[in-house]
């Protein structure tokens, strides 16, 4: 059920510097997760708004693109000290609108920050390279430019995060950028734009178009907005890779998830336990990078089973403001409804169900919280091992080596990240050479890559060439021209 607080928020589209209305009357609810109260209504907006961001965009590109790189980063640093004021402000609301545990927006916010950071250095990334002698006389060189309008597509999951990845290096390099966030988590993107202007970005760099699929839609056909950063779930962006780069537009989709964790013998089994309990039930699941499956040792199965459901019952589930909480709900009441029909199928497909969480108290309260589950005996034909969740259900599958748990991994078609637990340098190794997966962690549960280095999705976890953050980001938000001169 969901009911309306006194103080819902009424959000309008950021374009050009002002919070205009959109020209659509059609409105979707945000609601508090942890609470199913509904904390803010937003506009599903049109191709007409999408239209006028994309104007607003183009005509302030002629000069943010000229204004110097130094300039633009010290904006840049600007509002990365306005960030760090306002962190305990920005990571409740992120608590308040996705649901995670109050500690953990903290840490997403610092994530988004030190996303500002790194776009800050963009005078060095921008800097192009020469040849002066490619013949007698005749010197080459390259000079980066900016590409444009660029837009970006968030989902719920990290509304500080994700769209951190993007907007700042886009802006640094001198393009334009229109946003449209996660419906479901509009609220703290719209914090994002009013904190960048004080911090004295120029009107019309930064624009948000509030909406679902049919902003998306625009953004793919526009014909001014020269490439995609889009992030969420797997059909929709091979849908977003594949009409956009129809359109000719670089894009960049990064997609679900469905990680593996490797536990061998020689593991130190209480780090394990602990870091697999934080990946797989942190954030309730819904994390690009949580832990879905973990393949143990035979041996040592039972020992990491009965160690990982002793640390679930002592998971405290709850409001993630409420002191102590780790768990907190999922997102929407219909993706609890999923998460229980995923946990009967894995039931009726006969895997072996260890911690059943539709059983905790806060299940049946107000708000859309599933409790820790544990799965054991998973095999690869049931549908809890073969598709992404999003939610803390953790399926334990047994295997006789390290050998047996790769090749499992990599039948995955989802490979964003995979972790090994062990004390061995050379199954670090074989881990490292034969895993098909692009963020690895060795003893650590969430190797998420800061923000100076590529988050690296494999297979269908990510379509396109360049990922975001690190020199990639750079790379992807801009266009070289190369100058051939002789000097007579
Ligand atoms: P989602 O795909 O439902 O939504 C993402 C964005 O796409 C939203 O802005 C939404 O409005 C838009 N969208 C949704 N359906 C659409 C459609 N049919 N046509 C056009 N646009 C549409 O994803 P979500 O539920 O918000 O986020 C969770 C997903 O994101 C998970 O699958 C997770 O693994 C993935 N994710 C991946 C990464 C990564 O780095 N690979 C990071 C974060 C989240």
């Amino acid at each position: 059920m969901t009911t309306f607080t006194e103080n819902v928020k009424y959000l309008k589209n950021y374009i050009g510097g002002e919070w205009v209305d959109s020209t659509s009357d059609q409105k979707e609810r945000v609601v508090n997760p942890a609470t199913g109260e509904v904390i803010a209504e937003i506009p599903l907006s049109t191709k007409a708004d999408v239209d006028r961001a994309v104007y607003a965009a183009n005509e302030v590109f002629k000069t943010w693109s000229q204004t110097a790189v130094p300039k633009r980063a010290r904006i840049l640093f600007k509002y990365q000290q306005l960030l760090v004021d306002n962190w305990e402000k920005l990571a409740k609301l992120v608590t308040i609108e996705n649901g995670k545990s109050l500690s953990e927006a903290m840490g997403e916010v610092q994530r988004g920050i030190e996303c500002v950071e790194f776009a800050a250095g963009a005078p060095s990334f921008m800097m192009g390279k020469n040849l002066p002698d490619i013949a007698t006389s005749l010197e080459s060189g390259m000079y980066r430019y900016p590409l444009g309008v660029v837009a970006g597509i968030t989902p719920f999951n990290f509304p500080m995060m994700v769209p951190c990845w993007m907007f700042p290096i886009a802006i640094a390099c001198g393009n334009t950028f229109v946003l449209k966030p996660s419906e479901r988590t509009p609220l703290l993107a719209a914090r994002l734009v009013e904190l960048i202007e004080e911090a004295g970005l120029p009107k019309g760099v930064v624009n948000i178009v509030n909406g679902a699929h049919d902003v998306v839609n625009s953004m793919l056909e526009h014909k001014d907005i020269k490439a995609i950063s889009f992030v969420g779930s797997q059909p929709v962006a091979e849908y977003v890779y594949k009409k956009g780069t129809a359109n000719l537009k670089r894009v960049q989709a990064l997609s679900g998830a469905k990680n593996h964790s490797i536990v061998l013998k020689d593991a130190n089994l209480n780090l394990a336990a602990r870091e697999i309990t934080n990946a797989a039930f942190g954030s309730a699941g819904e994390r690009c990078m949580a832990a879905a499956v973990v393949a143990v040792e035979e041996e040592i199965a039972d020992e990491l089973i009965n160690k990982l459901a002793e640390l679930a019952d002592e998971i405290k589930i709850g409001n993630g403001l409420d002191e102590g909480v780790f768990l907190g709900p999922v997102i929407r009441e219909g993706h609890k409804k999923r998460t229980i029909d995923y946990i009967e199928s894995g039931v009726d497909q006969g895997a072996v169900l260890v911690r059943d969480g539709r059983k905790d108290d806060a299940v049946n309260g107000e708000g859309y919280f599933v409790g820790p589950t544990i799965f054991d005996h998973v095999t690869q034909e049931m549908k809890i091992w073969q598709d992404e969740i999003f939610a803390p259900v953790l399926s334990v599958v047994r295997v006789k080596d390290l050998t047996e748990a790769i090749d499992l991994a990599n039948a995955s078609k989802l490979a964003n990240g995979a972790c090994l637990y062990t004390d061995s340098a050379a199954a670090v190794r074989q881990f490292r050479e034969t895993i098909h997966a692009g963020m690895l962690g060795v003893n650590v549960g969430v190797p998420a890559p800061m923000a100076f280095f590529p988050f690296s999705g494999y297979k269908d976890s990510f379509y396109g060439d360049l990922h975001v953050n690190g020199a990639d980001g750079f790379e992807f938000y801009t266009r070289k021209k190369m100058l051939t001169a002789r000097y007579l």
